[in-house]
């Protein structure tokens, strides 16, 4: 029987160590920074094959193969505060808002400034929720998050579309579909968390530890918001004025905001396809028309 062993540079999506009942399969990062699975002791694994049967990554199909037509709707907030901070139009924060008041908890993803890192977590309030908000354009590490999912309970389930279709095969082994909303959206692909890690670096000359990152920032608008947001630990006092990372001073706090229109280095790598994940280029099955909705 297969198991993961044999599998290098996929999604990453982590549902094989989500899905193996002995716990032998750890998640990290690759040699190009992206998230990887390895069986760490195979004397104890039983070869069910499990985690290859719930990889959206080794099976070709999709889990819904169906051929259901797509129909489309446009959506977003009408709380100006939600549309601010939200990526695009807030329909995913909506949504998840007003799931919880049907009794539903949110799986979706936050920014963890200690670890450096996009996680998913599990939100059981609007306020637990509010992390949740806005893009994390790198990659998402899902295990803990996915862990904490208990199956007899009911959630949205948010994430790329290559997360959210082994999600869904995952869910379908157990036959508890019916206990959850699963939603995912257009996605470029992810980039490497090595260039995450850099820039990180670079930007923390000027801001000290990075305690808050946005990646749409709106700060000075809308239409050119592929501008990074990120607040640092250094009191104004300590800081110089740097022009090059045009960087802004707000109230005690240090705010570097980067925009692509400048020459942002991390969205210049990220969206001239310099640094993506080789599985999104090369084994992407979500692109146009294919959604694993
Ligand atoms: C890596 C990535 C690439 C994307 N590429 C494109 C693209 O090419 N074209 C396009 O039209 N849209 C893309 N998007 C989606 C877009 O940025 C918005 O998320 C989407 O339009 C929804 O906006 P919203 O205002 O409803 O989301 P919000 O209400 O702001 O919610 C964002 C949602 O995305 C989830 N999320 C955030 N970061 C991650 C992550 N790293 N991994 C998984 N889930 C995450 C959150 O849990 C939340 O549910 C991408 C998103 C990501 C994370």
């Amino acid at each position: 029987m297969p198991n993961i062993s044999s599998i290098h540079h996929c999604y990453g999506c982590s549902l094989c160590a989500t899905v193996c009942s002995k716990k032998i399969i750890s998640i990290t990062l690759n040699k190009n920074g992206f998230y990887e699975p390895t069986i760490t002791d195979t004397t104890q694994c039983t070869d069910c094959s499990l985690c290859m049967e719930v990889c959206a990554f080794a099976n070709k199909e999709l889990a819904n193969n169906d051929n259901r037509p797509i129909k489309s709707y446009a959506a977003w907030s009408k709380e100006y505060a939600v549309q601010r901070k939200c990526s695009s139009g807030g329909a995913g924060y909506e949504l998840g808002r007003t799931l919880m008041a049907q009794g539903y908890e949110v799986c979706g993803v936050r920014y963890n400034a200690e670890a450096g890192r996009a996680e998913h977590y599990i939100a059981s309030t609007p306020e637990e929720l509010i992390p949740a908000i806005g893009s994390k354009y790198i990659q998402s590490y899902t295990l803990d998050g996915f862990c904490a999912i208990d199956r007899k309970r009911k959630y949205l389930v948010t994430g790329t579309p290559c997360q959210i279709d082994s999600f869904r095969r995952y869910i379908r082994k157990f036959r508890v579909e019916d206990n959850f909303v699963l939603m995912d959206f257009f996605c470029h692909s992810v980039p490497s968390m090595w260039v995450w890690n850099k820039y990180l670096r670079m930007v923390e000359q000027v801001t000290g530890k990075v305690n808050y990152a946005s990646w749409r920032n709106k700060h000075t608008g809308w239409h050119d918001s592929w501008a990074m947001g990120i607040d640092g630990e250094k009191t104004a006092e300590k800081m110089d004025w740097h022009d090059s990372y045009n960087l802004l001073i707000r109230e005690k706090k240090s705010f570097f905001n980067s925009r692509l229109s400048q020459g942002d280095v991390f969205y210049n790598l990220f969206l001239g396809d310099f640094c993506c994940n080789r599985a999104c280029q090369k084994n992407c099955k979500y692109k146009y028309d294919v959604s694993p909705r």
